[in-house]
């Protein structure tokens, strides 16, 4: 077996928090909208907006906050006023600006783990904000190399590990979603480390079998993750 060199890491929901964040601007959205439909009609319209508009404008706080403004116009039907959408855009700019809360444990591990492995973070979505969000969790200094994707699939990850010279073997990816950091990952021959975070965006979510589940480590925090590592462990060794 390879010995693992590369230990990635996924940003969001895995390093620090997000998902609720989101979660949030999407109640104070529903109870904005409460005079045009009621919130469970918006919720299901904004799920289907968002999928839509993924292709369109990719992950991230800007492509989230058109698909607010859309799914405004769409349940208000064109009754919106110019002072809602500006509510709307103040959510928006709200979430960028929301202070960077580190998971617990998770400056500990770094530090561990950086002493035996090149560390990196891989992770999708708006590259400005998420260039702020490392910039302001003072994280970046544990990591060798830092990847902004705008998706997380076989073909990017292929092209991350190609670029940088790292065999799937050698390489690691560390993160709470099993659609972009593990499946890929294990597709193409690396190994995974699901932390499931509690909650998962929609758009995350997959179905997998038990027989699959053998084949990355899930854990329930990153604190777990440096005595399970390959050389004090088999869990790896594939
Ligand atoms: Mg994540």
């Amino acid at each position: 077996m390879e010995r693992i060199r590369v230990i990635a890491f996924d940003a969001d929901d895995t390093l620090w928090v997000n998902e609720p964040i989101f979660r949030g601007v999407e109640a104070e959205f529903l109870a904005l909208l409460e005079k045009y439909a009621d919130p469970a009609t918006i919720r299901e319209r904004l799920v289907a907006v968002e999928r839509e508009n993924i292709g369109v404008f990719g992950y991230g706080v800007k492509g989230f906050l058109l698909s607010l403004i859309e799914t405004a116009a769409q349940v208000s039907q064109d009754r919106l006023s110019g002072a809602d959408i500006q509510k709307v855009i103040a959510l928006g700019k709200e979430m960028l600006a929301s202070p960077v809360e580190l998971l617990e444990g998770v400056e500990a591990v770094l530090e561990n783990l950086c002493r035996d492995y090149s560390l990196m973070i891989i992770t999708k979505g708006d590259l400005l904000d998420q260039e702020s969000k490392i910039a302001r969790s003072n994280l970046a200094p544990y990591f060798d190399k830092i990847e902004i994707l705008s998706e997380k699939d076989e073909d990017a990850y292929g092209r991350v590990l190609s670029t940088h010279g790292v065999a799937p073997g050698e390489f690691m990816m560390v993160g709470n979603s099993l659609r972009s950091d593990v499946l890929p990952v294990v597709n193409l021959g690396g190994h995974a480390v699901h932390v499931p975070f509690a909650t998962t965006w929609e758009h995350e979510q997959v179905a997998v079998s038990a027989m699959d589940q053998s084949l990355w480590l899930t854990l329930a925090n990153l604190g777990e993750l440096p005595p399970c590592l390959p050389q004090q462990r088999p869990c790896f060794a594939r």
